[in-house]
């Protein structure tokens, strides 16, 4: 038997089982056998121990923006710099997010495709990187939240021009704003942004292009408009209300609460972040965590997402969210299976996010019980080991 044993300690397999004193066997790029460590006992190869650690699958982030680095104005940090320096700024924030444990991250809106490249680059091993997957341009209304770096659009041959442009482009998503947000100036979360019917197109011409999407909402007006146009993810979902959560579980649309987002720029109120910045997310903190928590009883389908890039939410932190998330409510099991499985799982990477033969060997190997303790797996400090694609994740 060759390939690399790692043997020791537990393996959480990122559905929710902890399996005491279990081995894993990874040959090549894949997970081969994962059993009872005594069923290896002749194993040959090399041996990784694991004691008193457990084994889990690498973490995927639903939601974030390679582009920025989480500065205080994280928009004016890209205005008027030279785009080869963005592109270095976006490897640089996706590798800085894998050293953290961070197997794959979803790109949830970029600056004139220079994230594209380095998708790439990354994916297919030309440099070591998480997986990514990229929405390119967000397409809103004028005015709109995001409008200052987005793809604007109004009315749904617009629309339905914009989703084309970005599919042409090499986008693997599609993300629309459906309501106003935080970050922009002089636009309410609260407000519906695109009409129903211009969702509707916007979501069809990406369905009919086997693309997924992702929108931006936070009042219920307008998580109601993208729901029910066939949205795959709600991001934030802040306002969510009774009929919102009723019109997800029946669509079985996935939540991406990013509530790192609001948080970090709560405790980071003082370090130069705009005023309309933090009176918005002081605004919508509480009712964030009641819809985070109401959706999670409701048994939603939470995928974990930070909106890493944004003020002080920083790459390389991602793994915080899975505390957040256990503040508010959520079982430490279910907040590992929701930045592993379940996260995978909306970025269809079908082969990741499970400690199971047959899956790629993105793994993280960390101190002590995460199912126990949540920050064995959120602070990065009590990570032992990152493995991507079988390989040893070493970088300076
Ligand atoms: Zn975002």
């Amino acid at each position: 038997m060759a390939g690399t044993l790692y043997t020791g300690g537990d393996v959480f397999d990122g559905t929710g089982n902890l399996l005491t004193n279990h081995a894993v066997l990874v040959e090549g790029d894949s997970i081969t056998d994962v059993g009872p460590a005594e069923k290896f006992t002749d194993h040959a190869g090399d041996t990784v121990d694991t004691k008193g650690g457990t084994l889990m699958p690498g973490i995927a982030d639903c939601h974030v923006h390679l582009v920025y680095k989480g500065e205080a104005d994280p928009r004016g940090s890209i205005q008027d710099v030279n785009p080869g320096e963005i592109t270095l700024r976006v490897l640089e924030n996706a590798q800085t997010s894998l050293k953290a444990g961070i197997t794959a991250v979803r790109d949830c809106g970029g600056r004139e495709y220079l994230e594209f490249p380095v998708r790439d680059a990354c994916n297919s091993g030309r440099f070591f990187g998480p997986n990514i997957m990229a929405s390119g341009k967000m397409i809103c209304m004028t005015g709109g939240h995001g409008n200052k770096n987005g793809r604007i659009a109004d009315g749904c041959d617009e629309v339905v021009k914009a989703v084309r442009e970005q599919i042409h482009a090499g986008s693997d998503l599609i993300k629309i704003m459906a309501t106003g947000g935080v970050m922009t100036p002089g636009v309410n979360p609260e407000d519906a942004h695109y009409s129903a019917d211009e969702m509707r197109v916007g979501v069809q011409e990406a369905t009919r292009f086997h693309k997924t999407s992702a929108s931006h909402a936070q009042g219920a007006e307008g998580i109601m408009n993208a729901v029910n146009a066939g949205i795959t993810s709600i991001e934030h979902g802040i306002f969510m209300d009774q009929e919102c959560l009723d019109a997800m579980l029946e669509k079985g649309t996935y939540l991406v609460p990013t509530l790192a987002a609001v948080q970090n720029i709560i405790n980071n109120a003082d370090k130069g972040i705009a005023d309309y910045v933090v009176d918005k997310a002081r605004r919508v903190f509480e009712r964030h965590q009641e819809s985070f928590t109401m959706f999670y009883k409701a048994g939603g389908k939470i995928a974990m997402g930070t909106d890493a890039g944004t003020p002080f939410n920083l790459h390389g932190e991602n793994a915080m969210e899975m505390a957040f998330m256990v503040d508010c409510g959520m079982s430490a099991t279910d907040a590992l299976s929701s930045a592993t499985s379940v996260a995978h799982s909306l970025m269809t990477l079908d082969d990741r996010g499970q400690i199971k033969p047959g899956f790629k060997a993105d793994m993280l190997i960390v101190n002590g019980n995460p199912t126990e303790d949540i920050l064995m797996a959120a602070a990065s400090k009590n990570h032992r080991m990152v493995v991507k694609n079988g390989r040893k994740v070493d970088l300076p």
